[in-house]
């Protein structure tokens, strides 16, 4: 079966020319010296890219791998732990740190909505004993954003450490990890940045490090320890094990990307994206999945399905009539999601993917004013041009 002609999921999202022709490039020995400086290079454009201080790890696996490291290695049996919880990544976090033994508190909103800082503060109060609060930045099957300048100042008031998702946020929504005091954070090249989906990036506080390193259920001698990653890499410029060359090259490539266009730009141009697609959805008379403006997230836009349809078969009739993939809610609810995320984040991709959706809509039944839609699209999008 053919590709698509376009990709406007939640991620993987299409990467640029630059990404794919260094993805490429030959296969070069892990121990040479040439690839050990291109690991470091990359490593510090990560930290710029994340635009933090701490300490920086490229784990060698897609994103779930730094979550789960990053998660194992902060918590340890019958430790008190606060995850927010606005939709399924939320979820997910929480169903690891049970397995892990933590004693799991959580403050969970609808899918649509998102965790009000000032509950959190009330709670932390409330509860003294928690060490931890581990956050979802941009929850992205939701289309929604979590306030983690708020809640990274709040949890350290109250002694407890963050461990922030922002698999789909950085590049795509301010993002300042040490002026909102988060801890550990973890991202990956497959959603803002459009590169590759094999590596994560986790940045480390020195409290995090002093937590991990004191914690005797930390994974240690293990493809997803972090501590290993801080002996072998961070202390002596070597690895654990072979990385995946590839995708660190990849990466390198991707960030360069990102760091030439200015990071600011690129959340201008996520920002617009979103403009763009709400203007559009709202003039077809379809309804915006998040309960406002103010929480939903510039990477992607999730809509309501019309009652009688389906999201997953929305997307498939709209992939197999119109060449267009866009990607559906899961378990979040009955939704369908453009994604503007990486090099799709320009304007006419979204008036592609409102198009797609509107038709696809009234083929399967649905009242939906196309034309309306794209109008209004393509004025925001040109009231917009620079
Ligand atoms: C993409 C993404 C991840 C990575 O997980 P996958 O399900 O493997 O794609 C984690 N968290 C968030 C919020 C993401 O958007």
């Amino acid at each position: 079966m053919k590709a698509p002609d376009f990709t406007l999921t939640a991620g993987p999202t299409p990467a640029s020319e630059r990404t794919l022709n260094a993805l490429g490039s030959q296969i070069v020995y892990h121990l040479d010296p040439s690839f050990i400086e291109t690991f470091r290079r990359t490593t510090e454009k990560a930290a710029a890219f994340f635009h933090t201080k701490n300490d920086m790890l490229l784990l060698q696996g897609e994103g779930i791998l730094g979550l789960e490291g990053a998660a194992r290695s902060l918590t340890r049996p019958g430790m008190h732990v606060l995850n927010l919880v606005q939709g399924i990544y939320g979820k997910g976090m929480g169903q690891w740190l049970e397995s892990y033994g933590a004693v799991l508190h959580e403050i969970e909103v609808a899918y649509n909505d998102a965790v009000d800082p000032a509950e959190v503060d009330a709670y932390l109060t409330a509860h003294p004993e928690i060490e931890l609060v581990t956050i979802v930045h941009s929850e992205t099957p939701s289309g929604t954003i979590t306030d983690c300048s708020k809640i990274g100042p709040i949890a350290h008031k109250h002694g407890a450490l963050t461990l922030v998702d922002a698999l789909s946020s950085i590049g795509g929504v301010e993002f300042e990890p040490d002026e909102w005091q988060l801890d550990v954070c973890v991202s990956g090249g497959q959603k803002c940045l459009g590169g590759p989906v094999g590596v994560t990036m986790v940045s480390v506080s020195p409290a995090a490090w002093e937590r991990m390193l004191s914690n005797d259920s930390a994974p240690r001698y293990s493809y997803i320890s972090l501590i290993d990653w801080k002996v072998s890499w961070l202390e002596n410029g070597t690895f654990p094990f072979t990385p995946s060359v590839t995708d660190v090259v990849g990466l390198e490539a991707a960030l360069d990307a990102m760091l030439d266009e200015g990071i600011e730009h690129s959340i201008a141009r996520h920002a617009r994206a979103a403009s763009v697609t709400r203007a559009g959805i709202r003039a077809m008379g379809l309804k915006l999945w998040p309960t406002s403006d103010a929480i939903s997230g510039n990477p992607i836009t999730a809509v309501r399905v019309p009652d009688g349809i389906l999201h997953t078969d929305l997307s498939a009739h709209i992939r197999e009539r119109y060449s267009v993939m866009l990607s559906t809610g899961q378990s979040a609810g009955n939704l369908i999601h453009i994604g503007h995320m990486g090099p799709t984040a320009t304007g006419m991709h979204q008036i592609v993917a409102l198009a797609a959706l509107g038709a696809g809509l009234t083929d399967l039944g649905a009242t939906v004013d196309l034309g309306a839609g794209i109008e209004a699209a393509m004025r925001v999008l040109g009231a917009t041009a620079s």
